[in-house]
């Protein structure tokens, strides 16, 4: 039994149940706690003595965080009719407390998420308490579900339709105020004056009746005329498409339960609910969701060192060295987050260009309504600029962001040493050169780490930390610890060509290049990407991120994994004639108009043929098929290697670093789901291509153990 709910009753009698989960942080609604709840609601039935009951959290600032994500995760793998019934049993639980022979009222302080806040719905009446931390929310589809306990049907039935399709749809949670202004809560108190103001709306709900005639009213349909619902939904289907580009999205099948279940009577809406959420409920997709959850709360504790004695250094000042494109994203940052932080550069002109690039990042936010002309102030007044690097003496981390050339850089470290404190840390945001060997121009190696932010850096979250060999314990905490107070997701690695993301994903571009030489057409190689879940294709990203760039790191790549690298003269050539992508008008494809969109160019035709190696029809299966396992069986040497720790390293990296689509939970992830053995058949078939298809022994015996790289989480019944 789970022993989380507690009877008490007040005068009247009211009868007060407290849910509190005592050895969690917060309450969840798992199997046995679902269990314990249905044994109180058969207990309460019998009461007709009772004149209400109160529902509250034991837990202050904590309210309800929705069903056990756990046990949610857990359902793909239990037989669909399983799935079906433990639906069925929620339905019916939630259906017998709102069919309590009393009013009763939910008092919500704090989080008050997805199962929470069907089960308030599910009572007579919510009030919220005014603590910052309450929020009332409906957030299944941002892990693939819906609302699966009668969310669908019973928030439309209380805030009207357009609220509803809000909420559920964005899956946002609202502040206690808003709840209040579309009648989701009746009131808001503070929290010390829930239970006093609970009674009171419990006395006058009995009093007037007015329980009786709710509880009628949302039995009912909504009685919207057909243009109305027509309209709602058109509107909110157009608005999700946009959104989503394509890719499936629970979004859409909350909204074919509302569509299909507000205009009739509550019990029959709640039968379409059930129908429409066995779509989703013990998916993949929702499980791979999932998964992204838990990685995301571990990764946020993640130091990135095994000694938890480490302790991180305090940083109450930085620098930056480079105020170009990255340089400029990682100033502001600082500055954004309150850190204060000097910005050198070699001339005033190249000052003024990152300034005004750092000035856009908060102009663009505040005409988005994002930020205000405040945040404009703070960011004025933490940034500083100077050609001197004097400004750097009093810092306690400088990043380095100058141009890509290891000579100029080791120089600059030089330089730096006669200017840093000797307890300094100083970071490189380099993305190819190895920190290891750079580290020997460091005056102390152990204070030198690489700090790769991603492009642009106000919008990536990603930032790659990466030791070298002599890199200390409490340099990585210190920086792993400042990403975060940048509001950025670090990712500890260690030193290796291309670090994680980049090593990862450079044969996945090269491969698009071979493919192209070998006679698949561009779009046929970016819609495979797409269709897969990419936000763009291969060669849509080469024309984004600058041939040049690709260019580069892919010699960088060529060299250090020689023997799985093919190399072609493509990239080369278009780069020689000043086709650099996007940002020079051309690349694989041209740019037209005033907004660049990228259009098919006959002058690239020439470049192609000159560098064709055949021309072979190439089946869609296999561009997908080679553009992911060649990323593949890269992703699987660095676990191997040892250059991150575990698999959601690499599976958060690339969501994170690269768009890789995370209803496929990550490319390791996406290899458990297809089993290890499917795989390595389908890594067969292009065995004669060269090294770069070729298995690991330590993949291989996986496959043949039937292991995965996440391993089947315990089922919660
Ligand atoms: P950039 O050319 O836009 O800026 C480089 C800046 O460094 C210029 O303003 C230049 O004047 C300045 N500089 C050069 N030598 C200097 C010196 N000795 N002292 C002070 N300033 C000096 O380059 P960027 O794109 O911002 O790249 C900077 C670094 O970030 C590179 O190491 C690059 O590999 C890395 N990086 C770039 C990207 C990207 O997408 N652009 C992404 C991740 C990492």
């Amino acid at each position: 039994m789970a022993n989380v709910f507690k009877l008490e009753e007040l005068p009247g009698p009211i009868a007060v149940v407290t849910f509190d989960t005592l050895e969690k942080k917060v309450n969840t609604l798992g199997h046995a706690v679902l269990e314990e709840l249905g044994r109180l609601a058969a207990q309460l039935e019998k009461r007709s003595d009772l004149k209400g009951l109160l529902l509250r959290s034991g837990k202050p600032g904590q309210f309800i965080a929705g069903a056990d994500l756990n046990e949610l995760g857990a359902l793909v793998y239990l037989p669909k009719d399983q799935v079906k019934a433990a639906l069925l049993e929620g339905h019916q639980l939630f259906d017998r407390i709102s069919n309590l022979p009393f009013p009763t009222v939910s008092l919500i302080d704090g989080p008050c998420m997805g199962g929470g806040t069907e089960l308030s719905l599910a009572m007579d009446e919510r009030i919220a308490s005014d603590s910052p931390k309450t929020r009332i929310g409906l957030p299944e589809v941002t892990i693939g579900l819906i609302p699966g306990w009668g969310g669908t049907q019973r928030l439309p039935r209380c805030v009207g339709l357009n609220f509803a399709i809000e909420m559920i749809c964005s899956g946002e949670p609202v502040t206690p105020q808003k709840a209040a202004a579309i009648g989701l809560v009746f009131d808001v108190v503070p929290a010390d004056r829930l239970v006093d103001e609970g009674r009171r709306l419990v006395e006058y709900l009995q009093t007037s009746g007015e329980w009786k005639k709710g509880r009628e009213r949302r039995r009912q349909p909504l009685g919207m005329t057909e243009d109305q619902m027509r309209f709602a939904f058109a509107c909110a289907e157009g608005q999700i498409k946009l959104k989503t580009k394509g890719q499936p999205s629970a979004s859409l099948i909350a909204l074919k339960s509302l569509q299909g279940g507000v205009n009739l009577p509550l019990d029959e809406g709640l039968a379409v609910e059930r129908k429409v959420a066995d779509e989703v409920i013990g998916s993949e997709n929702s499980a791979n969701l999932i998964g992204i959850f838990f990685m995301n709360t571990a990764l946020g504790r993640d130091r990135g060192v095994a000694d938890e004695r480490v302790q991180p250094r305090s940083v109450r000042r930085t620098g930056v060295l480079g105020s170009g494109l990255m340089g400029a994203g990682i100033a502001t940052a600082h500055a954004r987050s309150g850190i204060p932080c000097a910005m050198v550069d070699v001339t005033d002109e190249r000052l003024a260009d990152g300034m005004s690039r750092a000035r856009k990042v908060v102009e663009s936010r505040i005409e988005i309504g994002r930020a205000s002309p405040a945040d404009m102030v703070q960011l004025l007044s933490f940034l500083s600029t100077s050609t001197s690097s004097s400004l750097f003496a009093d810092c306690d981390v400088v990043v380095e962001a100058i141009t890509e050339n290891e000579k100029l850089k080791t120089q600059a470290y030089r330089d730096l040493a006669n200017v840093m404190r000797d307890d300094a840390i100083l970071a490189t945001n380099t993305s190819t050169i190895s920190i290891t060997r750079m580290a020997q121009a460091a005056k102390r190696p152990e204070r030198f780490v690489g700090m790769h932010f991603f492009f642009p850096v106000d919008r990536m979250q990603l930032v790659e930390v990466i030791r070298g060999e002599k890199t200390s314990d409490e340099t990585v905490v210190t920086i792993v610890e400042l990403a975060r107070k940048l509001r950025k997701t670090p990712i500890v690695c260690n030193d290796c060509a291309g670090f994680l993301v980049n090593r990862i994903l450079m044969p996945y571009m090269n491969e698009a290049i071979l493919l192209l030489l070998e006679g698949a057409s561009m779009d046929q190689i970016d819609r495979a990407a797409t269709r897969f879940g990419f936000p763009m294709g291969p060669i849509a990203l080469h024309d984004l991120v600058g041939l040049d760039t690709a260019f580069y790191a892919g010699k960088v790549m060529a060299a250090a994994y020689a023997d799985r690298t093919v190399e072609t003269p493509l990239l080369g050539k278009l780069v020689q004639t000043g086709r650099l992508g996007k940002k020079s008008g051309a690349g694989f494809r041209k740019f037209v108009g005033k907004q660049g969109t990228p259009t098919a160019d006959p002058a690239f035709a020439l470049f192609l043929e000159e560098c064709r190696t055949a021309s072979r029809t190439i089946t869609d299966e296999e561009v997908e098929d080679r553009l992911l396992l060649a990323m593949l069986m890269e992703a699987v040497r660095t676990l191997e290697e040892d250059i991150v720790r575990e698999p959601m390293h690499v599976d958060m990296g690339l969501i994170l670093g690269i768009g890789f689509p995370p209803f496929r939970g990550g490319l390791l992830r996406w290899c458990d789901n297809v089993g290890a053995g499917r795989i390595l058949e389908r890594a067969e078939k292009y065995a004669s291509l060269g090294k770069r298809f070729e298995p690991t022994a330590e993949f291989k015996a996986m496959a043949q153990s039937g292991k995965k790289f996440y391993p089947i989480p315990k089922l919660g019944r």
